[in-house]
């Protein structure tokens, strides 16, 4: 009897003893696949155009960028990497990055697991055949993508997925001047600026854009730069941080061409 009180006691003192070492290997949170901007110690921001490559106002944005020496990334729609990869090839030779941006632009939200795979593919392969390599990083159209699409993406593709916390709404095309104004008075360390290099205006806004961050003392990094200095904040933080980046796009999301 006393025996059998004497193991009860010592295995609950055991079961008591290893709880917080259980507790605590099963608390940390699982590797981030989602940002909508970072958690980052410096000036760092991270200048982000999709749905190129653009035959004519493309090639005049890397004449921009290349003036300044400042990184980008580039958000690529499959189709248009096709029908111009000598431009996606300029982009990756020049060093900005590049991310698949679907295929056709649809709302990846409304697709089957197989059509959102094959959104995925089809582009990987058009970037990979025009720059030499896959990319390690996707943005879906509109920034909509339901938590499960975006495990399906990260595990079988192995991209990171991109949000933003910067949106000038430049594909409404409200002027030069309204796109820089709206960036400038947003971007903060850690910023991932949205913006269209399909657009005329967004491209014309782009050296007071750069030139003024620039003088504010920001540094341009690729995206995949930024996320890697992405530092862990309070959990408080950390979950309001998550929840943001897909509601506010949600929120705005409405067709971009
Ligand atoms: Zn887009």
């Amino acid at each position: 009897m006393k025996t059998r009180l004497l193991f009860a006691l010592l295995l609950s003192a055991r079961v008591l003893a290893q709880q917080p070492a259980a507790e605590a290997s099963a608390s940390p949170a699982p590797p981030r696949i989602s940002y909508g901007s970072a958690h980052v110690d410096g000036p760092y921001i991270a200048l982000t155009f999709d749905d190129g490559p653009h035959p004519r106002l493309t090639p005049k944005l890397l004449a921009i960028l290349a003036q300044r020496h400042v990184k980008a990334t580039f958000f690529l729609i499959g189709e248009n990497v096709q029908a111009h990869p000598e431009i996606a090839k300029q982009e990756a030779e020049a060093g900005y990055e590049i991310g698949n941006h679907s295929w056709d632009h649809p709302d990846l939200k409304h697709l089957s697991d197989e059509k959102l795979r094959s959104q995925m593919q089809r582009t990987d392969d058009a970037i990979k055949a025009a720059i030499g390599h896959s990319p390690a990083i996707m943005r879906p159209p509109y920034g909509d993508l339901y938590p499960a699409q975006r495990k399906l993406v990260n595990k079988e593709f192995g991209y990171k997925i991109i949000i933003w916390d910067v949106d000038p709404n430049d594909w409404k095309d409200p002027g030069p001047s309204v796109v820089a104004s709206r960036v400038l008075a947003e971007t903060r360390p850690g910023s991932i600026i949205l913006s269209h290099d399909i657009h005329a205006g967004t491209v014309a806004a782009m050296p007071q854009i750069i030139d003024t961050l620039l003088a504010r003392g920001f540094k341009f990094v690729t995206v995949s730069e930024l996320i890697a200095m992405d530092k862990p904040v309070v959990k408080k933080a950390a979950s309001a941080q998550q929840t943001q980046p897909s509601a506010s796009p949600a929120a705005s999301a409405t067709p971009t061409p």
